[in-house]
């Protein structure tokens, strides 16, 4: 019943040529592939001109992190209203790499989500704990504690616009991906929290991505999992036969 999303966080990587190159053989070859979701978040200054070579095709355009107000004197920063205006329609927000290397908190990535949410577009909303956090047994208090600030004072119809993406940052960029039991352990909870926080039927209809080493020869074993609605790609998405590939996940 969830339509799968498959997501590629190019990071800091491409040049505008780069980007297009890939582009141009992600359209191609997926062109026909609608019954799922297919994101692609170049940085910033690709944004426009990746947008421009989209039109008409079913790949959406994601950035990788905004600003919550819309305008104003904040130096340097780019807000959802920009991005929207640039051709996007999701938004990474809290992405652990802005949380570890940019301080990013709990609140801060609330205040993101809310901004994402009042301009129309989708929050890539990530979470997930650190190793060791995982080895500690804090994992399930970590993701709790991520997933209650971090969509505080959401209502239910604006739930429904927002993707998770559960992310153990042991796994990202480590090719250690994590077990399938894992994933799903972790999905599951994140479910039940949802259910909590919400409703049964919120939690029930919220996509949960899995990111972390994602690889075209993990991704069939990670989508067989209950609770595992799509894949949040980073490395494995700046080829386009291994995207190509996870987007055809068996
Ligand atoms: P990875 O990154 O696939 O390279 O592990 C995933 C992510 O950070 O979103």
């Amino acid at each position: 019943m969830r339509k799968p999303v498959i997501a590629g966080n190019w990071k800091l990587h491409k040049t505008i040529p780069e980007a297009l190159e890939l582009i141009e053989a992600l359209k191609k070859d997926l062109a026909d592939k609608t019954d799922i979701d297919i994101v692609v978040a170049p940085v910033f200054t690709a944004l426009a001109p990746t947008a421009q070579s989209l039109k008409g095709s079913p790949i959406a355009l994601a950035a990788q992190n905004c600003y919550f107000e819309n305008s104003g004197a904040f130096t340097g920063e780019v807000s959802p209203a920009l991005l929207k205006d640039a051709g996007c329609s999701h938004v990474i927000v809290g992405h652990s790499e802005r949380r570890q290397l940019f301080g990013e908190t709990d609140e801060l990535i609330n205040h993101k989500i809310k901004a994402v949410l009042a301009e129309g577009l989708t929050p890539i909303f990530c979470i997930g704990e650190t190793l060791e956090e995982r080895e500690s047994d804090a994992m399930m208090d970590v993701l709790k504690r991520q997933v209650t600030v971090g969509l505080n004072g959401l209502n239910e119809a604006q739930m429904l616009n927002v993707v998770v993406a559960y992310e153990p940052v042991w796994a990202i960029g480590t090719g250690k991906v994590a077990s399938t039991d894992q994933a799903q352990e972790a999905h599951a909870f994140i479910r039940g929290l949802l259910a909590g926080l919400f409703s049964t039927s919120i939690a029930e209809q919220v996509r949960i991505l899995y990111g972390g080493s994602v690889k075209p020869d993990n991704v069939d074993g990670l989508m067989a999992q209950t609770d595992i609605d799509g894949t949040l790609v980073g490395g494995a998405s700046l080829k386009a036969a291994d995207f190509i590939r996870i987007a055809r996940f068996e």
